[in-house]
């Protein structure tokens, strides 16, 4: 997510993801977003995600330099304005039109990958807090997918308004819907396993 870091600070986004400029800014705003967060480990909602030994630096920057650099190669490929996308018809290909707005393929692609990461960083995080315990039961289980499904489907919401109101209440609409996902996701880490 580092690259994305980069629209927070104006005339920063583009250089966030270019091939060396995503390096030169998201090595260290990766490094500094860690510290944060290692900062607050003993948190109870971050405690489960410090409970293994940490690894050595160049894991964590070898690991950085993996995600800034898959995160640009995607957004390549599911960006209208990507350089794979302006070089591929197939990406290109009109799927639905509606109210003035074509949804094309790399789209599709964009929030199916959303959706599918979602849930995936959902269940990735709940196998991780219950490692130490044992393994659920099958109604606990059901409950994780159903959680994870929902963050998923916040997820895409905010994408859907972000990318279709361009406007300030688009905007503000955005944002309340991020806290509402990040208060979820908060909210399941602090829940226990039963
Ligand atoms: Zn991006």
């Amino acid at each position: 997510m580092v690259p994305d870091a980069g629209y927070f600070i104006k005339g920063v986004d583009n250089l966030s993801h270019q091939a060396l400029g995503s390096l030169v800014f998201g090595v260290p705003a990766g490094g500094l977003l860690l510290a944060v967060l290692y900062s607050l480990r003993s948190t109870r909602p971050l405690r489960p995600i410090f409970s293994r030994t940490s690894s050595p630096i160049w894991i964590l920057v070898l690991s950085l330099i993996i995600g800034i650099w898959t995160h640009v190669l995607w957004d390549s490929c599911t960006h209208i304005d990507g350089w794979i996308v302006m070089h591929s018809e197939l990406l290109q290909t009109p799927i639905v039109a509606f109210a003035g707005h074509t949804a094309r393929l790399c789209h599709l692609l964009w929030y199916a990958s959303s959706f599918g990461g979602a849930i995936w960083l959902f269940l990735a995080f709940e196998n991780w807090k219950q490692n130490s315990t044992s393994r659920p039961g099958a109604a606990r289980r059901k409950a994780i997918l159903q959680d994870a499904v929902l963050i998923a489907a916040l997820v895409v919401l905010v994408s859907l308004v972000h990318h279709l109101l361009r406007n300030p209440v688009g905007f503000a609409l955005t944002i309340m819907l991020s806290i509402v996902v990040a208060l979820q996701f908060v909210f399941r880490m602090q829940t226990e396993p039963n």
